[in-house]
């Protein structure tokens, strides 16, 4: 039986990626090699669907990796040399400041409370501060942080890179990446696609900065992998079905304004679904802070696992609560690839049960 997921990662993949798999298959893509004239054509084509349909800046550059978590490895040792600096409320921010601590020595981190919106005129960072890693949506408690928190910290400071993990918002909101620095997101969150790749975006001031460490001792060190993808090659063989699956789902979608409305409207009317439930509610409070692609829904354990149960008997996966939130929350996935009659049925079913 075919299960709607409404799981955050992996997630829903887009229907059409069956076709595309056929279509990689009979054009011989699965087997080209990653320095041949096809997978340059590839590369070019990728990347113009990627600036035109996520709306990134000309003068950003573009890389590839294999997941979120290699990202943050490969800011750790080739854009950091001393000095980074978390700011996080959840699990994933925590984790990124964890694996930059296996790469350089210092660093030190400021964790806000999840109900409340990021307070930027209380932060002091060191002033050898050279990164400034945020979350912009953490997806173990479905928070977001405001366009206004991200603008006033860079107004704040001008000078550190700024990195953003958008690894369940890029491709179902609209960034604004000028704002900041380095952004990346693996693609089995918004962009719909299964797991084994990543997106980076750097401005011109991060790919400056990587030349200046001049760090090239791996085999995922910036500059290397830079040097390929502007080639249009590749620093390894890469996930070339993901590649051409990433090209093909990007040509076929709207651009990432329609997509972002989209997601908005889904939102809230999952939002006054939800209120309309008894015994159930959104576990983040202010709508200024809450993630338009991840909803965290609050209850009691007993309730909060029965309706985990009995969706799935329906045919309907949801998300588990993440670490902390285990057994008082199950979360929801509002990624872009979900079918308008997946999230109706899903609604029906809760309605049915739960009013
Ligand atoms: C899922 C997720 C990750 C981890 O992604 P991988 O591709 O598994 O490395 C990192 N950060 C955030 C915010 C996530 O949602």
């Amino acid at each position: 039986m075919f299960k709607a997921t409404f799981y955050p990662g992996p997630s829903r993949v887009y229907s059409n990626v069956t076709e595309y798999i056929l279509d990689a298959y009979r054009e011989g893509v699965l087997s080209i090699n990653h320095r041949s004239e096809e997978f340059a054509e590839l590369m070019i084509d990728l990347k113009s669907q990627l600036y035109n349909k996520l709306n990134i800046p000309a003068d950003y550059e573009i890389a590839f990796a294999s997941s979120a978590t290699e990202c943050w490895e490969m800011i750790a040792q080739s854009l950091i040399q001393k000095q980074s600096f978390h700011i996080f409320n959840g699990a994933f921010g925590e984790k990124w400041k964890t694996y930059t601590a296996r790469v350089i020595d210092t660093m030190d981190h400021h964790s806000f409370d999840y109900q409340e919106e990021l307070d930027v005129a209380a932060l002091d960072l060191p002033e050898k501060t050279e990164c400034l890693c945020i979350t912009h949506n953490e997806t173990s408690n479905g928070t977001q942080l405001s366009d206004a928190s991200i603008h006033t910290l860079r107004k704040k400071y001008p000078d550190p890179l700024i990195a953003v993990d958008a690894t369940s918002s890029m491709a179902g909101i609209a960034l604004d990446f000028a704002v900041a620095d380095v952004w990346f997101a693996s693609v089995q969150k918004c962009f719909g696609l299964p797991a084994g790749l990543a997106v980076m975006i750097l401005s011109p001031k991060a790919v400056a900065r990587a030349v200046e460490v001049n760090e090239n001792s791996r085999y995922n060190s910036l500059n290397f992998v830079l040097d390929n993808y502007r080639k249009n090659q590749a620093p390894y063989t890469p996930n070339v079905l993901n590649l051409y699956l990433l090209s093909r789902t990007m040509s076929k979608n709207k651009k990432i304004g329609d997509i972002d409305n989209k997601v908005e409207a889904r939102y809230q009317d999952w939002c006054s679904h939800i209120e309309s439930l008894s015994g159930l509610e959104l576990m983040i409070k202010d709508e200024a802070i809450r993630s338009r692609t991840v909803l965290c829904v609050e209850g009691e354990p007993g309730l909060i696992s029965e309706v985990k149960q009995e969706a799935r008997k329906n045919g309907i996966i949801i998300g588990n609560g993440y670490g902390e939130w285990q057994s008082t929350t199950f979360r929801i996935a509002n990624f872009p690839a979900i079918k308008s009659k997946e999230i109706a049925n899903f609604q029906k079913f809760l309605s049915r049960k739960y009013s």
